[in-house]
């Protein structure tokens, strides 16, 4: 038995399914999940000495790779003044300051300890301040796991075999209305469903909880309209695209402007850490300002400050990093492109700068519906021929793969090398 199979084990006795999170257990692709000792720029070591060229980056967060020595340096440092005051810091005026001089739409912000902690209170600012109680979400997308959001949720609850999550009483589900994604008149139709009693649309800009869906021309900008036009308020969840698609998001990439943002995983470079944050007026109704209460033991972690902050400032001062990132996404999905129809694959690519995705589907996906078309069962074949040759991507067909700045040109080749010898496989 390896080491990894006999810690797993001993996880099944004393943890829910042997893993703190659904979506490392490898119940959707088969085999067992590999305990990850030590991580180094694109490379992860497992707990038996096998090496992986990772294609995940702790889904997120580790956009210049793992062990980047400037931030751990900056987490060393502050750890060393102390783990947690329970008062208030520097370090979290800085991070504050520079999401709201980054994100234009931001003007204040706060800081919570995770993505779903981030949306859950969003939902609540928006609610108190629309006095309204419906929420529009769109299907397989993915907002953490607060009760309001597992409704049609994306991400581990896609393979999870139920397409909600028991637990969840029937009247907050109710406030939960679900829409198409990159289908404005499903929301249309919601609006006129419910007239006044929409708080608020939230939408991943990019879906990267389904796979990958991108926006479809005019579907952001028409939310944005929508939106104003029925006052309720438009929340961007950018957990995912924040600070990925360049510094200013998706909002800047695809410049629309949402009244709320969220945001978690790259913010904290690992650590963990969400944060929401919008317009003023909206904000200003987040105690100890306004009447709606959100609080956090930990929230504002001088240590988790310190992490994000020195991410997010090699980020801001080498803005070709992006462009780099985003050639490279460009490069090798267009590969990628090359080989399904060479060797005719029945797959589609999709993806948008450092976020790609492999459909094992002969649909184009560009909602829920389609995404769902994808057979998982080839999916799984293959993300175990990947991982038996040392390439890590997602246990799931319905995430997203991740490149980091520390990926090279080398990387993209060999992985395409192993993809083509895949497909070139007589038996598969
Ligand atoms: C990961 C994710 C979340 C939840 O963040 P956690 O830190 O896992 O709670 C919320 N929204 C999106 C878009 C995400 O990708």
């Amino acid at each position: 038995m390896s080491r990894s199979e006999a810690l797993f084990e001993r996880a099944k006795q004393v943890i829910p399914g042997g893993v703190n999170s659904p979506v490392r257990a490898f119940q959707a692709v088969g085999g067992n999940p590999r305990f990850i000792g030590k991580a180094d720029g694109t490379r992860m070591m497992d707990v038996d000495g096998n090496t992986y060229l990772d294609y995940i980056g702790s889904w997120g967060p580790m956009i210049l790779g793992h062990s980047h020595p400037a931030i751990t340096e900056a987490a060393v440092k502050a750890a060393e003044q102390g783990l947690s005051f329970g008062a208030s810091c520097e370090a979290e005026v800085e991070m504050a300051e520079l999401i709201c001089q980054s994100v234009p739409s931001v003007e204040l912000v706060r800081m919570v300890n995770s993505g779903t902690e981030a949306v859950m209170s969003a939902l609540r600012a928006a609610r108190g301040y629309t006095g309204r109680d419906k929420i529009v979400k769109f299907e397989g997308c993915y907002h953490g796991h607060c009760d309001s959001m597992l409704v049609k949720a994306g991400s581990g609850v896609m393979t999870g075999g139920a397409p909600d999550s028991a637990g969840v009483p029937k009247g907050c589900a109710a406030d939960t209305l679900t829409a198409v994604y990159n289908d404005l008149k499903s929301v249309e139709k919601l609006f006129s469903e419910f007239p006044g009693e929409i708080a608020a649309v939230i939408v991943e800009p990019v879906a990267a909880n389904m796979g990958v869906v991108t926006p479809e021309e005019g579907f952001l900008s028409g939310l944005r309209s929508l939106c104003s036009k029925e006052k309720a308020l438009l929340i961007f969840d950018e957990v995912i695209t924040g600070f990925r698609l360049g510094f200013t998001g998706a909002q800047g990439y695809y410049d629309v402007t949402p009244d709320l943002t969220t945001f978690g995983k790259i913010i904290g470079a690992g650590m963990p850490v969400g944060a929401y944050g919008g317009r003023r007026e909206v904000m200003e109704t987040v105690a100890p300002v306004g009447q709606v209460y959100q609080a956090g033991t930990l929230s504002g972690n001088p240590v988790a400050m310190a992490a994000g902050l020195a991410q997010l400032h090699i980020l801001k001062e080498n803005p070709d990093i992006y462009e780099k990132l985003n050639r490279l996404g460009d490069c090798f999905r267009t590969k990628l492109s090359g080989l399904l129809e060479q060797y005719q694959v029945p797959c589609q690519v999709t993806g948008v700068g450092s976020l790609s995705c492999l459909f094992f589907t002969e649909r184009p996906v560009r909602d829920y519906p389609s995404a769902k078309t994808s057979d998982t069962e080839a999916f799984g074949r293959y993300f175990r021929y990947m991982l038996s040759k040392g390439i890590y991507v997602a246990p799931s067909q319905f995430e997203a793969l991740f490149l980091s700045a520390a990926h090279t040109e080398e990387d993209i080749s060999r992985t395409l090398t192993v993809m083509e010898e895949y497909w070139n496989h007589p038996e598969v």
